[in-house]
């Protein structure tokens, strides 16, 4: 058991970095921030910062001997770093989570393994191999790198009449993956957290909204349509999680299909559509989360509001703050990041309704 006091160190400093320091040190624990970026949002609540590459093998056993566990907030870190830290530090999740997490064909070939539902598929490694899953699987779909995307990056929708051409291009003719586009009334996320004596807890299944490929919205309880596809997918939650051995918390994002839920991918991390738990459920994710990789008891992930809802704050959004604070009822959370950007994640909004 790693008991308060000691050090918990975070691969990644953005805001689930910060919300998972913070979580920790509510109970205690002190945190270093590893980080290779200028600005760490999760550096100004950490007890120690070292900034440097994921790839700096000295950095990295400096930072292993200074902490008495790593975890990670950011899964596109190299898996030979986080098998490195491993081999000289409890590291939870492992590198099996993260393989399989950066790599959108190893995740389908994952979860279809597990007897789970996803979109028709094929590896993309040339513009002839493009033209050939767009044939065999038709149009619409979605092209997308299989390495290092994220919030919609790395992504080209391909409709009947598009160029495969330009949109071989446009993901910048790296290794990919096309899917076909899976019919869908609504996107849900589930989050486990996974004990290391195998036990789970899991929140109830959040209704997720995106936009450009960025969530938006997100609300519990999910509507009907969700709800009866949950069991389902929370199976094949369990089934991942106990399959990896993993320790902490885990995220899938599923699309509530005509024949039930498709798992879209998965994280090995909080994730965005978690952030409601800080004030709707009786655990946070991030406390959780810091509770499984400490080799705690898990706490309560009931929800402890009639419903919940989260709005992020992307870009220009964040100017809002004052007006969002007017109202009481708002809980507010700014990431202390100095630019704003459009498609920028600066902070989010979460309504209890009681
Ligand atoms: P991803 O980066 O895979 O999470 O994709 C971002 C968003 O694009 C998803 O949340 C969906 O809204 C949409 N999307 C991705 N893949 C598909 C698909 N195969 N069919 C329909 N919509 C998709």
């Amino acid at each position: 058991m790693i008991v308060p006091g000691s050090t918990i160190g975070i691969l990644g400093g953005g805001q689930l970095g910060r919300m998972l320091a913070i979580a920790a040190a509510s109970m205690g624990y002190r945190v270093h921030i590893f980080a290779p970026d200028e600005e760490l949002p999760a550096g100004d609540v950490a007890a120690e910062i070292t900034r440097a590459s994921y790839t700096d093998r000295a950095a990295l056993e400096a930072f292993a001997a200074s902490v008495d566990v790593v975890t990670l907030e950011f899964e596109n870190v190299d898996a030979a770093s986080v098998a490195l830290l491993a081999n000289l530090v409890p590291t939870r999740p492992g590198a099996r989570a993260l393989e399989i997490a950066q790599d959108r064909v190893a995740e389908k070939e994952f979860f279809v393994s597990l007897g789970g539902r996803v979109a028709p598929y094929r590896a993309v490694s040339s513009l002839a191999d493009l033209e050939a899953a767009a044939y065999e699987i038709g149009a619409p779909g979605i092209l997308k790198t299989r390495r290092f995307g994220y919030d919609g990056k790395g992504q080209a929708r391909i409709d009947a009449d598009a160029s495969l051409d330009e949109a071989w291009v446009n993901i910048g003719e790296r290794p990919a993956i096309y899917e076909g586009f899976v019919d869908f009334e609504a996107e849900f996320s589930l989050l486990l957290a996974r004990a290391k004596n195998g036990e789970t807890v899991a929140y109830p299944a959040v209704h997720n909204v995106h936009g450009g490929g960025i969530l938006e919205r997100s609300a519990i309880p999910a509507p009907p349509l969700v709800a009866a596809q949950v069991a389902e997918a929370e199976a094949l939650a369990r089934t991942a999680a106990d399959a990896l051995g993993y320790v902490g918390l885990l995220t899938l994002e599923f699309f509530a299909g005509n024949d039930g839920p498709v798992v879209n991918e998965m994280a090995p991390r909080v994730h965005n559509s978690g952030h409601w738990t800080i004030e709707g459920a009786h655990t946070s994710q991030f406390e959780n989360h810091i509770r499984a990789i400490c080799g705690l008891p898990l706490g309560d992930p009931r929800l402890s509001a009639r419903g919940v809802s989260m709005q992020n704050l992307v870009g220009d959004a964040v100017h809002d703050w004052a007006r969002i604070l007017a109202d009481p009822r708002a809980h507010l959370h700014l990431y202390g990041k100095s630019e704003v950007k459009p498609g920028r994640k600066m902070g989010h909004v979460t309504w209890l309704e009681d």
